[in-house]
């Protein structure tokens, strides 16, 4: 407990409740990615016509052409292209820079990762390789990977110890961490070696946190940066670690060490890089829905909509 408290400072309660809201996930989509921009802009279109897109994609061309006629032509056009902006927008810019820009940056989403098992508690074996190690070089590696992306992460179990499920769930919580993702690995207890692919669950049965759509998130984009079989994301009361943290949880099973060739990629850095990205990926997504491109008109920060392109694929 003590080395989490020297690495992570605790976060201060958010006011006016959590800020997963729709604005500031759209606002961040915005500032992380500024191709997201024109998608933003489909989304709040409304539904019945695609007008939100076309005044979007008209000022979007506009400002380009008015750049570009600037960089020709230097002072003069500066000039013309200040006239342009309306007393209106300038008004409306100045009220938006006050009201965003002027307040205190949110702090990056902090991320608990949970691997699973260690020191006496091995998980389950393959041929040679022990459940425990695979989980913390995969989760060490997420942490890389997250890191990259901006995000904070606190990493439940750094080396190979005991660590009893209630104490990872009680950091987790007390951390108030924003997502939950615990990583183990999967075995077939039948004769058949072939058995392989990835699982990814979930609790249902707590509505106030969206675990459903991290899950789904989570698995679909693993699935694909591996290409790994995709065995479904499977809702279960059983696992403590998803069920009694307080924020949303999944629990990926990232393979079968009972396959002995899906083992020998499970051992690998590379496939082991593969698979954090895919996590990470899917974590992205869950915050920022926005940098999905999602063709229909369930708008992507819902479960009906996540379901929709999760299902597509
Ligand atoms: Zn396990």
């Amino acid at each position: 407990m003590k080395k989490h408290t020297e690495r992570y400072r605790r976060k201060k309660p958010v006011k006016g409740g959590r800020r997963t809201g729709l604005g500031v996930s759209v606002l961040l989509s915005v500032g992380i990615l500024g191709m997201s921009l024109s998608q933003v802009m489909v989304w709040a279109a409304p539904k019945a016509g695609g007008a939100g897109e076309e005044v979007g994609e008209a000022s979007q061309i506009k400002a380009a052409r008015s750049a570009s006629e600037l960089f020709e032509d230097g002072q003069e056009k500066e000039e013309s292209f200040s006239q342009e902006v309306s007393a209106d927008s300038k008004e409306a810019a100045q009220a938006f820079a006050e009201k965003e820009i002027g307040r205190e940056q949110p702090e990056p989403f902090l991320v608990a990762i949970d691997a699973g098992h260690g020191g006496v508690d091995s998980g389950c074996m393959g041929k040679t390789a022990q459940e425990k190690e695979l989980n913390l070089q995969i989760a060490l590696e997420l942490e890389k990977e997250l890191t990259q992306k901006g995000y904070r992460v606190l990493l439940l179990r750094e080396k190979d110890e005991f660590q009893d499920k209630l104490d990872r769930v009680e950091i987790a919580n007390s951390y108030q961490a924003d997502v939950f993702v615990s990583i183990h690995q999967n075995t077939y207890e039948g004769r058949d070696k072939t058995v392989g692919g990835i699982e990814t669950w979930y609790d249902g049965t707590d509505a106030s946190r969206d675990n459903q759509r991290l899950a789904l998130l989570v698995h679909r984009e693993t699935v694909k940066s591996t290409g790994a079989r995709g065995r479904g994301v499977i809702e279960s009361t059983e696992l403590y670690v998803a069920s009694k943290t307080l924020m949303p949880a999944c629990l990926i099973e990232t393979g079968f060490l009972s396959n002995p060739q899906e083992e020998k990629l499970l051992v690998s850095a590379d496939y082991q890089k593969k698979l954090a990205e895919g996590i990470a990926r899917g974590i992205e997504l869950y915050f920022h829905p926005g940098l999905m491109y999602v063709p229909f008109e369930e708008a992507p920060w819902s479960l009906a909509g996540t379901e929709a392109v999760t299902e597509a694929r």
